[in-house]
């Protein structure tokens, strides 16, 4: 028989689903309105050892690969857009650190596991976003350590961040050949959060821009070889990508399920409104794109695990799934009618949280980029 996920992802996925429900859907609206980080809600994600999800079994990890990240990642955003963002930066911490850190940075993987250890990630500037070469933040060797300064924008977990891994400028070559990624302590002096950003969606991220002000970092901070780590980030972002599709993805079929059962319970014309043929129609487009888009994250998600190269398969997944799922939350809300545009109804949340999807982690644009320049490769 063909089964479209195994039988320990189908596990997976009904855990992640049961806790979603019961722990994370009834908090979510007031996450939103009181835009708050839930350290309870991270501390239990951890609990159930969700942050090792891809990571490999000697290393603490579940070692269910980038699937294994997806299949947990559609079924938190299913419920909360913004837990499920909140979800997606642990786990990407362990790949990069266990890949490419030291004996020490390694040494922090299971209080990261554990929900002990916050960490984030700070590779955007506020003059730096698609250009991360461009990247002006430096870091300058003094005696044994280094010194780094510069600001950083848009960092998620910002505010309450343990472990920073900032990416900085470390030699004098421009472009991408001088960037190193050093770990930071977050209670490092000179380290500055600003204040929370307030968003349009997903509330509750401490999203802040920080400033490095004469940071000190030991020579043992360099996470990856000197200056290479241009390429390490690069390769993190098509892991990265495939999250933000899932993330795109569980929010899609969210205002997919809230349309139908509106569509069914909602009455004009003497009749409820799903049996109007443009509702339908509406319906099916987004049961069609969804059931696509899962399937491209899916094959590129196998793929990864199976240790092809990625770039390509996880840019069309992020550009088809965020562009869908902007598409569909939006029709989701107008088959709501004037009450899709009230508070009262979770589609109203879902609109201004799948938004950012279209922007994090390279943008669509920078997608169609990266799609073009491998198919002109692929054609050669
Ligand atoms: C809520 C939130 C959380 C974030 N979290 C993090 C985080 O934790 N860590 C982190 O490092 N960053 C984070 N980011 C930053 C995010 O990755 C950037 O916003 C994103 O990469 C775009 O950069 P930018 O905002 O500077 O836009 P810009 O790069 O200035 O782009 C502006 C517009 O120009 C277009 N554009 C730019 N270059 C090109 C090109 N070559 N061809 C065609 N179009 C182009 C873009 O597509 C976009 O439409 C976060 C952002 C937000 C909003």
């Amino acid at each position: 028989m063909h089964r479209f996920m195994t039988e320990s992802e189908t596990a997976l996925r009904d855990t992640a689903r049961r806790f979603a429900e019961k722990e994370i859907l009834p908090r979510a609206a007031a996450i939103d309105r009181e835009d708050r980080f839930d350290r309870g809600l991270y501390k239990g994600l951890a609990e159930l050892g969700l942050f090792g999800v891809a990571l490999d079994e000697e290393a603490g990890g579940s070692g269910m690969g980038a699937i294994g990240a997806c299949i947990a990642m559609e079924e938190l955003a299913r419920c909360s857009g913004a837990v499920a963002n909140a979800f997606a930066i642990p786990v990407e911490a362990v790949l990069f650190l266990h890949q490419h850190g030291n004996a020490r940075h390694r040494a922090l993987i299971p209080g990261i596991l554990a929900g002990d250890i916050i960490p984030a990630t700070a590779v955007t500037e506020p003059d730096h976003g698609s250009d991360v070469a461009g990247l002006r933040t430096t870091a300058r060797r003094d005696g044994e350590g280094w010194v780094l300064n510069g600001t950083k924008a848009w960092v998620t977990l910002g505010g309450v961040v343990d472990a920073l891994m900032v990416f900085a400028r470390s030699g004098t070559e421009g472009g991408h050949k001088a960037i190193s990624c050093f770990l930071l302590d977050g209670g490092s002096p000179g380290l500055i959060r600003g204040k929370n950003e307030e968003l349009l969606g997903m509330h509750g991220l401490e999203d802040c821009m920080i400033t490095l002000d004469g940071v000190r970092a030991p020579a043992d901070a360099v996470v990856g070889p000197e200056n290479g780590a241009f390429k390490m980030a690069m390769g993190n972002f098509n892991f990265s990508r495939l999250m933000m599709s899932a993330m795109a993805l569980g929010m899609a079929q969210a205002a997919f399920e809230d349309a139908v059962a509106y569509a069914k319970s909602r009455k004009q014309f003497g009749g409820p409104i799903i049996g109007f043929q443009a509702v339908q129609f509406m319906l099916a487009d987004m049961s069609t794109d969804i059931a696509a888009a899962r399937l491209l994250i899916h094959h590129a998600a196998r793929l990864c695990d199976a240790g092809h190269a990625i770039a390509k398969e996880a840019a069309q997944a992020k550009l088809f799934t965020t562009d869908m799922a902007m598409k569909h939350v939006s029709n989701a809300l107008q088959i709501h009618g004037g009450n899709g545009y009230s508070r009262e109804y979770r589609i109203e949340r879902l609109f201004r949280d799948v938004r950012l999807a279209q922007i994090y982690e390279g943008t669509n644009q920078i997608q169609r980029l990266i799609i073009a320049r491998q198919v002109e490769k692929d054609m050669a």
